[in-house]
């Protein structure tokens, strides 16, 4: 495995032809997206960064994400609230969303994309027009991969509390998933 381009955003493209240390992101001319292999031997040995990479557009369907127990399939009134964020109809998102069965200790709101999507555009992780045309399925295809930090937090979008998902260290798992955006 090469090792993973280092952009100034946190979406970044895999390029193997650029040298070690050069590292860039993002240039169209340049870019190759993560294949299948690329993402599996990624999971297998985690980067010391969590990061979000581009993947070919079978990528995602292949992984066995959605085969989480955990994973729940969101319901019309969140897939709503979500768009509403997003500045967008719910039409327009394309499904199935599905997101780790999980509730805030603090408020008890029913943790959703939303609550990824917002922490990930409030922390500057992720630009919010940037998702909105990925979850519609024009933006290309992206998955987030925990690294050996742990991941990235999430906050309540409703008491903006931080949620504990897992213990430290976690274990294999996937928070949310959609046919375009997905976390590994
Ligand atoms: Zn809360």
């Amino acid at each position: 495995m090469q090792d993973i381009a280092h952009g100034e955003e946190d979406f970044v493209r895999y390029d193997s032809d650029v040298p070690e240390g050069e590292k860039i992101g993002a240039t169209k001319e340049c870019a190759v997206k993560l294949g299948y292999d690329d993402v599996m031997e990624l999971v297998r040995r985690r980067p010391p960064h969590t990061r979000t990479y581009e993947v070919a557009s079978d990528v995602l369907e292949r992984l066995p994400l959605d085969t989480s127990p955990t994973l729940r399939r969101m319901s019309d009134a969140e897939v709503e609230e979500l768009a509403e964020y997003l500045a967008t109809s719910s039409g327009s998102i394309v499904g199935p969303l599905k997101v780790i069965d999980h509730q805030c200790g603090h408020c008890d709101r029913v943790t959703t994309f939303l609550d990824f999507v917002k922490t990930a555009v409030d922390d500057g992780h992720h630009d919010r027009e940037k998702l909105r045309n990925i979850l519609a399925g024009t933006g290309g295809a992206w998955i987030t991969i925990r690294g050996a930090d742990g991941g990235r937090p999430v906050r309540c979008a409703r008491c903006d509390s931080d949620v504990q998902l897992l213990p430290d260290g976690g274990g294999e798992y996937s928070e949310y998933s959609s046919s375009s955006y997905a976390y590994a």
